[in-house]
């Protein structure tokens, strides 16, 4: 079986769902270009996320490469309770009480299942419902109910999300439910767990806590406390997701892309993973093809420099699932050509800290770019060399070669990264030949070419990166 190497550096994260859980079309997705794949803890039932990840497993095991799977989390995601018809009118002007009584509702009165938010909203805050379709202001505050008045907004249909920018409420990330769902998802072999409306840094802290070492995590930034302290919360996080639908519900929809720079640029200094996340081809989940506006915006994600785009609804549900998944490595792979997006890449290259994994990383790029190397190939344990790597956002791609599977399907949410699982290496000609042979047979290099190879010795300690050696392709 040929290996399948991309030939573009932008990773494509599919979420599964009913329209996407049989062999058929999940080996087609990744076949089409799928590096990662969602698993959504908010919709379907364990058994379905435990079926799906077998056969990711299955399609992994017989292409020969690791795939990275990630189960995200709901979190608390704030609903509405239910109305006697199912719905109700409303326009601007109109009174409405949100309460703690679970009877259905009315067109007076509906019932909001968090005390927690009776008690945390005041006079004058405001609250969107429906991803920001209605706007109701508080007018009023009782013990145990408010009054608002309709700012914006047609109808209220049950159960609608209930989204509340600026207030920071007192609830954990994870909810009970969560606490179910990422045990079930380690246990079935998920590589990241994500956080969903992440407020503050004890919340990674808790769910480190939780977690261990069994999982990374990826946080979710979608509520503007986040944003607050955007930098503690990166720091103390393995990947981050821009969750640009709640976020921009939480916040002004025009303030949306100056904040998703502002994160992807932040994570490439950190050395983190980022991801752009929601709507990005959202037509594409009853069309054939996407609008323009929406093929200019994953390009916009590409030019600003992230390490994956992520299909939501497109694939999960969508009539298009494998379109949308082409569509998007062809935007990729387009954009990557692009003699402007090369300038904006290397445009800046974070500093080195002062360690000998980060000098070598360093020195590694500059010698690729120096000699027109065919790739940079890292040997690496923990993986933390390979993320050092990627922060360069090389133009050529970087072959890991680790001995640990679990790094290697975690690395494939990298910028540019090729993981490639296989034994750790004993002297410095093995080190040589395997790296050759290996980028061979991925068609990674061609002989003649020149490949940038970093290592540790002795061999295989994790954190030792501390060799550089220049090696012609034979
Ligand atoms: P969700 O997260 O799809 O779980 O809501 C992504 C987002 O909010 O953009
Ligand atoms: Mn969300």
């Amino acid at each position: 079986m040929p290996s399948l190497k991309r030939y573009r550096k932008t990773k494509i994260i599919a979420t599964l769902g009913p329209a996407s859980s049989t062999r058929e079309i999940i080996g087609n997705l990744f076949k089409s270009g799928v590096d990662v794949f969602r698993l959504n803890f908010s919709h379907g039932t364990h058994e379905d996320h435990r079926k799906r990840i077998s056969i990711i497993r299955e399609i992994e095991k017989e292409r020969n490469r690791p795939i990275g799977v990630f189960a995200d989390m709901q979190g608390p995601k704030l609903r509405l309770g239910t109305f006697k018809n199912g719905e109700i009118s409303i326009k601007k002007g109109m009174r409405i009480i949100l309460d703690s009584n679970p009877e259905p509702g009315d067109e007076r009165r509906v019932y909001l299942p968090h005390p927690e938010i009776l008690e945390a909203l005041q006079e004058g805050s405001d609250i969107l419902l429906d991803d920001g379709n209605v706007h109701l202001r508080v007018i009023k505050k009782g013990s145990d109910f408010i009054e608002t008045e309709v700012i914006a907004g047609k109808k209220l249909m049950n159960r609608k999300g209930v989204n509340l920018p600026n207030v920071i409420l007192k609830v954990s990330s994870l909810t009970d439910k969560d606490r179910i769902d990422l045990e079930a998802a380690i246990d079935m072999g998920a590589d990241w767990i994500a956080l969903s409306f992440v407020q503050r840094p004890e919340d990674v802290e808790e769910a480190r806590a939780l977690i261990g070492i069994r999982a990374k995590i990826i946080v979710k930034i979608e509520k503007p406390s986040a944003l607050e302290s955007l930098d503690e919360i990166i720091d103390i996080s393995d990947a981050v997701m821009v969750a640009r639908g709640d976020l921009g519900v939480e916040i002004p929809a025009e303030s949306v892309p100056s904040v998703q720079k502002r994160i992807v640029r932040v994570c490439r200094k950190a050395g983190k993973p980022v991801i752009i996340a929601t709507q990005m081809l959202e037509s594409m989940t009853s069309s054939p093809r996407p609008t323009r506006a929406e093929a200019s915006d994953v390009a916009t994600a590409i030019y600003d420099g992230t390490d994956a785009v992520m299909l939501s609804a497109e694939t999960a549900a969508g009539e298009y699932p494998i379109e949308a998944v082409e569509i998007m490595d062809k935007i990729a792979a387009d954009v990557e050509k692009d003699h402007i997006y090369r300038k904006i890449m290397d445009a800046e290259h974070p500093d080195p800290g002062e360690t000998s994994p980060e000098a070598i990383t360093s020195a590694a790029y500059w010698v690729a770019m120096t000699l027109s190397a065919a790739a940079i190939v890292n040997y690496t344990t923990s993986g933390s060399t390979t993320l050092r790597t990627a922060r360069e956002r090389p133009s050529v791609p970087i072959l890991c070669l680790t001995e640990n599977m679990i790094v290697a399907r975690r690395l494939q949410l990298s910028y540019g990264v090729h993981s490639v699982h296989t034994k750790d290496v004993e002297s410095f000609s093995d080190m040589v030949k395997k790296a050759c042979r290996i980028s061979l047979e991925h068609n990674i290099a061609q002989k003649g070419q020149r490949l940038v190879i970093t290592a540790g010795v002795p061999f295989g300690t994790p954190g030792s990166t501390n060799i550089l050696r220049v090696a012609w392709v034979e």
